[in-house]
């Protein structure tokens, strides 16, 4: 992928190597540790035969990549996208080990991946394709060893399949071999929501220790997906008034303010964002610069390179996607005085209301949706004070922080497990 300026886009697990090397540094790790943590447990490509609509038949590739169990069961996301990579999963993965330590669930890291253009695909096409690739990795997978949930472009539907494919080959129904799962099998309620919301409760906390009102704060959100949309409505009910919206196929902008449950009804009707009444158009970099209080990178990796980082006017950014800032970029953010919500605490929502819904399905029993709010944000507030405490006494960005507190907690196990045998 290539940036405005045509500068290759940075290769994200060296930027995750990079974070990790600066977490490494404050922490005086070990060298073993350091270096252990620099490799993932295990890594897994498959081939995935799948029969296309037209009765040829197509190979995908896919990847799993299972960073890290020190901590508890590996999990992570699965996304389907044409630039998916093997070195893009292990940075994904990478940060879920932090996130999911940072969050203090006893869950590792892990992601998955498969190279496909599922907006080119039918739905029987991608059914087929998801059914072969659980097949593929259904030896690696598993409640106690590895739980699989939607990412970009995969969805609850995916996860039933997977649940489906998964449970035909054990022979018994095994809905905990995944979360993000539709409610009639096992899903949590709130769970659709979780991230956008988790996002939410670091803003409100965030706004505190910045002391910004979030009654008159005007944000912008890039990639209106699952995460950004669910964000920019539930912001709105705080009284943020959303300025701008962009997704894969244009941005919208209006200075009077954007209604996000019309702007989510409406992208539902066309596919995006683009044409909606009373905006105009904005490019992503023109989004990503806006005088806004708060910006909310929610699509892909590498988002705000330097270029853009330099140009940007938010007072915050809340990263809801993974990975959205390159080392350099916050670099800049950082002199810059932007006070920024790392990725691997904004976003942890996700798989903080994921491990309720694997603790749900393992007792068998189901919690209400306010109840599970609630947990969420218990969890998610604490994680952000503790990573806020931890700025405060370094005097470090949040980033730094996170890190610190995440790889510092993994660390911790892999010390205390030893090193077999
Ligand atoms: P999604 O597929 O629902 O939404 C992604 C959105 O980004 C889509 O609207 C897409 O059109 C848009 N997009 C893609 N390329 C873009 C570009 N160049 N410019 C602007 N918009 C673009 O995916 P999602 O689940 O919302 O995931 C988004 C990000 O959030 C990813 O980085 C993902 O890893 C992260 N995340 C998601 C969850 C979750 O629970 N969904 C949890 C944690 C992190």
């Amino acid at each position: 992928m290539l940036s405005q300026t045509n500068q290759p886009k940075p290769n994200a697990f060296d930027n995750a190597l990079e974070q990790l090397r600066i977490a490494a540094e404050y922490l005086k790790l070990e060298d073993g540790i350091h270096q252990m943590l620099s490799h993932p447990k295990r890594e897994v490509t498959v081939s995935i035969p799948t029969r296309m609509d037209s009765g040829e038949t197509h190979v995908f590739t896919g990847y799993r990549v299972q960073y890290s169990d020190a901590r508890g069961p590996s999990k992570g996301g699965i996304r389907y996208h044409p630039n998916v990579s093997l070195d893009e999963v292990k940075a994904l993965a990478c940060w879920m080990t932090w996130k999911c330590s940072i969050a203090d669930i006893p869950f590792g890291g892990a992601k998955g991946g498969v190279i496909c253009n599922p907006k080119a695909m039918s739905q029987h096409e991608l059914e087929r394709m998801t059914r072969r690739y659980t097949a593929a990795i259904a030896d690696f997978i598993g409640p106690y060893r590895d739980i699989p949930a939607p990412d970009v472009y995969t969805n609850a539907q995916v996860m039933a399949w997977i649940v489906d494919t998964y449970s035909a080959l054990k022979g018994y129904m095994v809905p905990e071999v995944v979360t993000g799962k539709p409610i009639s099998i096992g899903g949590s309620l709130g769970r659709d929501k979780a991230t956008g919301r988790g996002a939410v409760f670091t803003t409100a906390e965030a706004a505190k220790v910045k002391n910004l009102d979030l009654k008159k704060a005007t944000f912008a959100v890039e990639g209106f997906g699952n995460a950004g949309a669910n964000y920019a409505e539930i912001l709105q009910d705080y009284g943020s008034k959303l300025v701008a919206a962009s997704d894969s196929k244009g941005g919208v902008m209006s200075k009077n303010g954007i209604d996000a449950a019309k702007l989510i009804a409406f992208k539902g009707k066309t596919g995006s964002v683009v044409g909606m009444a009373g905006t105009q158009p904005i490019d992503d970099d023109g989004l990503l610069q806006l005088d806004v209080d708060i910006l909310c990178p929610a699509a892909l990796e590498n988002a705000i390179t330097p270029e853009i980082a330099r140009g940007v006017r938010a007072k915050m950014i809340v990263e809801c996607a993974n990975g959205p800032t390159t080392p350099a970029a916050d670099k800049i953010l950082d002199s810059n005085k932007v006070f920024l919500v790392p990725d691997i605490l904004a976003n942890s929502g996700g798989v903080i209301v994921s491990y309720l819904e694997w603790v749900q399905n393992l007792d068998r029993i189901s919690w209400p949706e306010l109840e599970v709010n609630t947990k969420l944000e218990d969890k998610i507030t604490g994680a952000f004070k503790e990573v806020y405490r931890t700025s405060q006494k370094h005097s470090t960005s949040m980033r730094t922080a996170a890190l610190m507190v995440g790889v510092g907690r993994v660390a911790d196990a892999i010390r205390t497990l030893g090193i077999f045998p």
